[in-house]
């Protein structure tokens, strides 16, 4: 059957999570017309982006891309920000919204000399202070032994980032700039027709799809990025891989909470977020306070992936017991560990959910030109994808560097060069290539 053809189009991104977000609000800065398709409605739920906290940190080795995109992701949020106050006087759009500064709190264990070595503590740019066992206890509250290191990181946005406030802002942008946004549209084709693209569209509502043509593409689909490219760029499949992860949402209960005193308080706030960089790689974070006050935490453990037998379905199914009792575990012993003795039966579940990630072989994203079947660069197909567990803290970057590789915008710097080969092309035709990414 032939099916409509709506009409050429200048820019498609294909996906509404923080990636795409932030690649079609880049391009409309850039003055560009994008059309930015996602296939669920605005009520955004099954994707990478879900939720309202996320670790957002800045310290790492010198000349980090990591903290260059965290670093660069603040001075775009600050730009996208002053756009949309400066389109009315009564708009009060704040960095709060988005970021809550607050230390961030790292544990390693002595054995990680590599990972201790790397942060460069001499030298480093990033206001920090270090201590293990009894010094961690005067220096932060906390009870470690002497293998043990803790690290906290003070710099003005490092703490939680908000990915459902920010997306919301740069959705306003990018309709101010006069583009659109299409939800329920679920692109299940794409096809390469000489010097343009066809995307085949449908509508998830009514069930009918379209064809819509462009020259310019953007590929930002999270965890459906290989399937959605199995036929255009096959190897992504091996490239890049899709995970689930626990998210756990635990509360110490309310006659408990209120029995802390000031100093238990002070000492609970401002150790979180945490990211313990041994066994699990535990993390936690403020996600919200509930009604009466008491404050929610986010758990989870990055080494606690599991494979994705049904993507589709994996967003509705339940969480394992084993791994709740793992979370809940991990919260009470890291409330032990600040000195506040709370029992298992006074930590109360309020959440638990799968969050997916799109997992790279090396752990680092991509934002790069698809190559062909050719073995040729296409700078018309752009991916992000492979975010891995950082994906947000740099988010406006990556949708800045996409935007920049579309329109052939560069930036001489040395660290938005390094930034950009390691996430770039020239390593993703090496590993298409490698005997080891190619089986
Ligand atoms: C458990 C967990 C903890 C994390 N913790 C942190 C953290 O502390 N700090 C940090 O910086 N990052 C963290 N991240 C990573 C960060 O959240 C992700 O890297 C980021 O959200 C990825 O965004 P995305 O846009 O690539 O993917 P997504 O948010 O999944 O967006 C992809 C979008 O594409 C849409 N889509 C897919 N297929 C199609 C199609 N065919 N047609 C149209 N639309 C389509 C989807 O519906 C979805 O909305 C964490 C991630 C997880 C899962």
């Amino acid at each position: 059957m032939q099916l409509k053809i709506i009409k050429m189009e200048n820019i498609v991104v294909i996906g509404g999570g923080l990636m795409g977000t932030s690649a079609a609000w880049q391009l409309s800065q850039y003055g560009e017309k994008v059309v930015l398709l996602e296939q669920q409605n605005s009520n955004y739920k099954e994707g990478s982006s879900f939720g309202k906290s996320r670790i957002a940190r800045s310290l790492g080795p010198k000349k980090d891309i990591f903290s260059f995109l965290h670093r660069t992701t603040v001075e775009e949020t600050k730009k996208l920000l002053h756009f949309l106050n400066g389109l009315s006087p009564k708009a009060k759009h704040k960095m709060s919204d988005i970021y809550s500064t607050s230390p961030v709190t790292y544990i390693y264990n002595k054995s990680q000399e590599q990972e201790l070595k790397q942060l460069r503590f001499k030298g480093q740019k990033d206001k920090f202070k270090k201590a293990s066992g009894d010094k961690a206890f005067r220096k932060f509250g906390m009870t470690v032994d002497d293998s043990q290191v803790v690290v906290q990181e003070y710099r003005k946005y490092s703490g939680t980032l908000n990915p459902k406030a920010l997306i919301k802002k740069m959705q306003l942008g990018i309709k101010k700039h006069g583009n659109t946004i299409s939800f329920n549209r679920q692109v299940t084709r794409i096809v390469k027709k000489g010097h343009y693209y066809e995307i085949k569209v449908r509508n998830t509502k009514t069930g009918k799809s379209k064809i819509i043509q462009t020259r310019k593409v953007i590929v930002a689909a999270g965890p459906y990025t290989s399937s959605l490219l199995k036929k255009i760029a096959p190897y992504f499949k091996r490239l890049i891989i899709a995970k689930r992860l626990l998210l756990s949402f635990y509360k110490i209960n309310k006659k408990t909470y209120q029995q802390l005193n000031k100093e238990q308080r002070k000492v609970l706030f401002k150790t979180h977020p945490v990211f313990d960089q041994q066994d699990e790689m535990y993390f936690a974070m403020l996600d919200k306070k509930d009604k009466q006050g008491v404050p929610i935490f986010k758990i989870g453990g990055h080494q606690l992936r599991g494979n994705i037998p049904n993507l589709d379905a994996v967003w509705r199914q339940k969480p394992l017991k084993k791994e709740l009792k793992w979370s809940k575990k991990a919260f009470v012993n890291y409330l032990r560990m600040l000195e506040i003795p709370v029992r298992k039966k006074e930590i109360i579940l309020t959440k638990r959910y799968y969050c997916i990630y799109s997992v790279s072989r090396t752990k680092i994203p991509y934002v790069t030109p698809v190559i062909t079947k050719e073995k040729t660069i296409d700078k018309n197909m752009i991916v992000i994808g492979g975010m891995s567990g950082t994906g947000a803290k740099g988010c406006l970057a990556y949708g800045r560097l996409a935007a920049d590789w579309l329109l052939n915008v560069n930036e001489n710097s040395k660290i938005y060069q390094k930034t950009k080969k390691s996430l770039g092309v020239e390593r993703l035709m090496n590993e298409v290539n490698k005997p080891f990414f190619k089986k």
